[in-house]
């Protein structure tokens, strides 16, 4: 049902046998001998109608096999036939709008959205229209110019689930993307379940140590040509270092999400019975609204958590002051326990009262937990809640 040890650590490592090597070639050139005029016409043709390869690269804002080689693992882990990687997550998301365009203007999406994708939809920068509809609401908003239905799920940053299967259901022949970033393709396959198209920041678990900013989009072969087309226009490539440490990371993609998982499980029980925390937004949570699509769409609810702080922002901004072993920082899905302020940092690009009523409020606080030991990030955290619970500021 999920992907692999196997495929994750030999997936897009092919052709290096017969390469003469062991470790991941970086190839940073930018341009490739030809070997006539004809044939680097024939490459060039090719790659700019959106082939995923030729027999010459030609220009690097057209073809890098380094890349190809982190497509290709991405592609296995998410049972896709093929992955399509960008300069970001939002580059590919862009690529993703504007692949589609050729369908209609209309999007159709259920908040919440990561901040930036909302900003990004919400704008019409790309000249799109957007519906903002609940999940349940899908059917009765598309339109015969609907280009894309987007869905986040677990959503950032309060975690909340959607059934991929029954926003398909009502999508017709509309694609529906499906934003995985949290889930990663350990723990949610989302073309298993009809999405045509799986998005994640690169960025955040599948780079896994807060050193590369990338994005991926994993969807059949005829879709990633129309994307590769839009990324040989707009130039939004991932850079081949980025490539390979992104690779280089998916080996470990399982232990890491399964490790942190634990870690986050530990910490999201014990705040849930603390007196001095609202509430605790965690899949693993028994009550957790959404929580039966653990087993069937998810096989587990990850290690991004958040939870609400009774004394709203000024609590917020006290406890982010106060850790010392977690890092007050934007982000997620790295090594280390990252802590931050939604309505604050992420999603204060939304519009206010949009944010307030999809649930992220002044208080709450988005932790996303790292690898380290429950008993040390326990320990920060009780200390921090300490400093900046009511009772302790009025004494
Ligand atoms: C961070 C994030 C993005 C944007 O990705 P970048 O790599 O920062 O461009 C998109 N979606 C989700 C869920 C994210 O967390």
């Amino acid at each position: 049902m999920t992907t692999n040890h196997t495929h994750l650590v030999h997936g897009g490592r092919e052709d290096l046998r017969e390469l003469g090597v062991h470790a991941l070639p970086v190839d940073l050139s930018t341009t490739y001998p030809l070997a006539g005029l004809e044939a680097g016409t024939a490459s060039l043709d090719a790659l700019v109608e959106g082939q995923g390869s030729a027999e010459n690269p030609v220009y690097a804002r057209l073809f890098n096999p380094t890349v190809q080689r982190f497509e290709k693992s991405l592609a296995r882990a998410e049972a896709a036939e093929s992955a399509v990687a960008f300069s970001s997550g939002m580059a590919a998301l862009t690529a993703c709008i504007l692949a589609l365009r050729e369908r209609g203007n209309h999007i159709v999406a259920v908040r919440p959205v990561y901040g930036t994708s909302d900003h990004l939809l919400d704008s019409g920068l790309l000249g799109n229209e957007v519906s903002w509809v609940s999940a349940t609401e899908v059917a009765d908003a598309v339109r015969p110019e609907t280009a894309l239905i987007m869905i986040e799920t677990p959503a950032n940053p309060t975690l909340k689930l959607i059934d991929i299967e029954a926003v398909v259901r009502q999508a017709g022949d509309v694609p529906v993307l499906v934003d995985s970033t949290f889930a990663t393709p350990i723990l949610q396959q989302p073309l298993r379940h009809g999405a045509a198209l799986v998005l994640h920041s690169a960025t955040k678990f599948l780079g896994g140590h807060g050193d590369v900013i990338g994005g991926v989009v994993a969807c059949s072969e005829a879709m990633a040509a129309s994307l590769r087309r839009v990324r040989v226009a707009t130039g939004a490539l991932l850079h081949p270092w980025a490539a390979y440490l992104l690779h280089r990371s998916m080996p470990t993609l399982k232990l890491r999400v399964e490790r942190a998982q634990f870690v986050a499980g530990e910490l999201a029980r014990r705040l849930a019975a603390d007196p001095r925390v609202g509430k605790v937004h965690w899949p693993g949570l028994s009550g957790f609204p959404g929580a039966e699509l653990l087993g069937r769409q998810m096989l587990g609810p990850g290690s991004v958590l958040a939870f609400e702080l009774p004394g709203g922002h000024a609590s917020a901004a006290r406890l982010i002051e106060t850790v010392r072993l977690m890092t007050p920082a934007v982000s997620l899905g790295s090594i280390d326990t990252l802590i931050q302020h939604p309505a604050a940092l992420t999603h204060r690009v939304m519009n206010e009262c949009e944010r307030t009523s999809c649930g992220i409020s002044p208080g709450l606080i988005r932790l996303s937990v790292g690898l380290e030991e429950p008993e040390d990030l326990w320990a920060d955290l009780d200390q921090a809640l300490e400093a900046c619970s009511p009772a302790s500021r009025a004494a």
